[in-house]
C-alpha cells in the first residue's frame, strides 16, 4: 500500500484535523530542540486514545511503514526526531492528555501519556501530594518523553529517576497489540518486570500511553541554601553532612563553578550574587522536613564552624528561594552558546569520584585545546554532572566545535576510567549511538539488539535510535 492511501487510512481513525501533512506545520515535529538533528516525515497523527494509538500502529505495521514516537520534543539527544526514511510517521502523543485517576490513599497517579510533566505536578499538589520528577524543561516535557528518557533533574537525590517513580506501564506493541500493565503495586514478584525494558528504550520498543506513578506527601517545610565553597571535594563532604545530619532529608544537591555564574550574569544579568565576594564553588542544598529550616541553620553553622563551607544563606521567603534556584538556572548550559562554541557532556560517575573527573577532565580539555573554559556544573548529590566545554575567548568557533570528537574522547574515556556513564540522564537517540557502542560491553549491546528484535522484529519502532543502522549517522559528532 502506498504511504499516501496508508495516511489517509490513518486519518480515518485519528479524524482528519489530527492528520498533519502540511510541510510548513510538520517542520516543528522533524527538528530537535538544539538544531543538531533534522528528519523526515509524511505525516504526524494525533491519536486521542489508547485504541486509536493501537489502531496507527497496527496499521502502520501491517504496512511496513516506520513509526516515530514523540512527546514534548525536548530530548537534547535526537531520539524522538523521525530518521526512518520519507515514508515514516511521527505518533505524537499530545492529544493523550487525561489524569485519569488520583488515589490519595495509595499514593498513586495513572497519567495518560501526553500530559504535560508540569500538569501531573500541579493535580498532585491539589490533594497535597506530591509527583516529584522535576527539570527545567517541565512545562513542556510529556511524561511519556520522561519515561522514555528515563528523566532525572534535580530531586533524584531523595526521590529517584522517572524509572524510580513507574508502578505500571500501558503500551501499544510495535504490531499494534495493547499491553496492559498499568498495575499500580508496590510488590509484584511475577517474573520478568516488563515495564522497566520500556524505561529509558526512547521509543525503540512500543509507545507508552498511560502510566501508574509514584506520589509522596506534599513537602510543607523547606529551607534552601546557597553556600560558597573553596571545591568540589568540600562539597562531598558538604553532601554528605547534609544527609547524615538531616536524617536523609536533602532533596537536592546542585553544584556550580564561580565561571557558570560569571557567564550566566554576563549574559542573562536578572540575577543576584548573594554573597559580597566571589568564591570558586557553590552548593544550592534543598532539605524537605519537620523543622527545615532550623535543621539547615543548624547543619551549616557546623559546615561553617568546621570550615568546610566559606559562607552560606538560606532563603527565608518563597521569593529568596525562587531567588537562589534562579542562580542555578543562571549557571545552567542554555545560555552559555552566547560565548560561542559549546561541547557538552551529560555523565554521571560515583559521587566520590567527582573531585577526580573535574580536575582531570579539565587537565585533558585543555590539551585539546588551551584555554578552554571547563564548566562542570549539576546535579551533584546524585553523580551527575554537565560537563561543557566553551571555546576560549576570542577563538574561532568553527575550529573549536571542529575537536569535539577529541573533547568526546578524553572526556568519555575518563568518565568511563572512573567507573561512570556516558550519558546519565538525557539518552542515547542519534548523539551517542557511537559513544555508546564504544563503552558498552559487547554483551549489553547483544542482549539490547535480541530484545529489540524480539519485541520490533521488522525494526519499524524509531528506526536509526540507540543502534547503529543503515538508517543512523555515526552519533559522535556534537
Ligand atoms: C531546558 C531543558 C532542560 C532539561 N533538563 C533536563 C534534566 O534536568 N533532566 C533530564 O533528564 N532531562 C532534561 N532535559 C531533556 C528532556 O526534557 C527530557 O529528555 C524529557 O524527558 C523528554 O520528554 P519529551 O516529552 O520532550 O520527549 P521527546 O523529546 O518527545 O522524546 C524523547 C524520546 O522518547 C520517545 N518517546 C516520547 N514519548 C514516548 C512515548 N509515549 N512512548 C514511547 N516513546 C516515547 C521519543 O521517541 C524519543 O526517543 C531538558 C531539556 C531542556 C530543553
Amino acid at each position: 500500500m502506498s504511504v499516501e492511501t496508508v495516511i489517509e487510512d490513518l486519518s480515518a481513525i485519528v479524524g482528519e484535523a489530527n492528520c498533519i501533512t502540511e510541510a510548513e506545520r510538520l517542520e516543528p515535529y522533524v527538528t530537535e530542540i538544539r538544531g543538531l538533528f533534522r528528519g523526515e516525515t509524511a505525516a504526524v497523527v494525533r491519536p486521542g486514545s489508547t485504541e486509536e494509538v493501537a489502531a496507527v500502529v497496527g496499521h502502520c505495521a501491517a504496512n511496513g511503514i516506520p513509526m516515530v514516537p514523540q512527546g514534548g520534543n525536548t530530548g537534547q539527544c535526537g531520539g524522538g526526531v523521525p530518521k526512518g526514511g520519507p515514508r515514516t510517521i511521527v505518533i505524537s502523543t499530545d492529544r493523550l492528555n487525561r489524569i485519569r485517576r488520583l488515589d490519595e490513599d495509595e499514593h498513586v497517579v495513572v497519567a495518560e501519556a501526553g500530559c504535560i510533566l508540569a500538569e501531573i505536578q500541579d493535580a498532585a499538589a491539589k490533594a497535597d501530594l506530591l509527583f516529584p520528577l522535576s527539570l527545567a524543561s517541565e512545562g513542556s516535557c510529556r511524561i511519556g518523553g520522561n519515561l522514555s528518557t528515563n528523566a532525572g533533574g534535580i530531586n533524584v537525590l531523595r526521590y529517584g529517576n522517572a524509572r524510580d517513580l513507574v508502578l505500571g506501564l500501558e503500551v501499544v506493541m510495535p504490531d499494534g497489540r495493547i499491553w496492559n500493565g498499568l498495575r499500580p503495586l508496590r510488590k509484584d514478584n511475577t517474573g520478568y518486570a516488563l515495564k522497566h525494558l520500556f524505561v529509558g528504550a526512547e521509543g525503540t520498543l512500543g509507545i507508552i500511553t498511560a502510566a501508574a506513578l509514584k506520589l509522596f506527601p506534599a513537602q510543607h517545610e523547606i529551607a534552601t541554601a546557597f553556600v560558597a565553597l573553596d571545591d568540589p571535594a568540600a562539597a562531598i563532604r558538604l553532601l554528605r553532612m547534609a544527609r547524615r545530619s538531616t536524617d536523609d532529608s536533602a532533596t537536592a544537591f546542585e553544584l556550580l563553578p564561580r565561571i557558570a555564574l560569571d557567564i550566566g550574569f554576563k549574559n542573562l544579568g536578572q540575577a543576584t550574587d548573594p554573597f559580597a565576594d566571589p568564591h570558586p564553588w557553590y552548593a544550592l542544598v534543598e532539605i524537605a522536613c519537620h523543622q527545615a529550616d532550623a535543621r539547615m541553620e543548624a547543619f551549616l553553622e557546623e559546615a561553617l564552624e568546621n570550615g568546610l563551607a566559606r559562607d552560606a544563606v538560606i532563603a527565608r521567603s518563597g521569593a529568596q528561594r525562587q531567588g537562589l534556584w534562579r542562580l542555578r538556572e543562571v549557571g545552567a548550559g542554555g545560555h552559555q552558546f552566547h560565548e560561542g562554541a559549546l561541547v557538552k557532556h551529560d555523565i554521571s560517575m560515583p559521587i566520590g569520584a567527582i573531585p577526580e573527573m573535574i580536575e582531570r577532565g579539565a587537565r585533558e580539555a585543555q590539551k585539546v585545546v588551551a584555554g578552554t573554559r571547563v564548566i562542570a556544573f549539576g546535579h551533584a548529590g546524585d553523580g551527575n554532572l554537565h560537563f561543557n566545554l566553551v571555546q576560549p575567548v576570542s577563538h574561532d568557533a568553527e575550529a573549536f566545535r571542529a575537536r569535539t570528537s577529541e573533547f568526546n574522547r578524553v572526556i568519555h574515556d575518563l568518565v568511563h576510567e572512573l567507573g561512570g556513564s556516558i550519558s546519565a540522564e538525557h539518552g542515547i537517540g542519534m548523539l551517542k549511538i557511537a559513544e555508546m557502542a564504544r563503552y558498552k560491553q559487547p554483551l549489553e549491546i547483544d542482549l539490547m539488539r535480541r530484545i529489540k528484535d524480539a519485541l520490533d522484529p521488522e525494526g519499524l519502532m524509531n528506526p536509526g535510535k540507540l543502534f547503529a543502522s543503515d538508517n543512523s549517522p555515526n552519533g559522535d559528532a556534537h
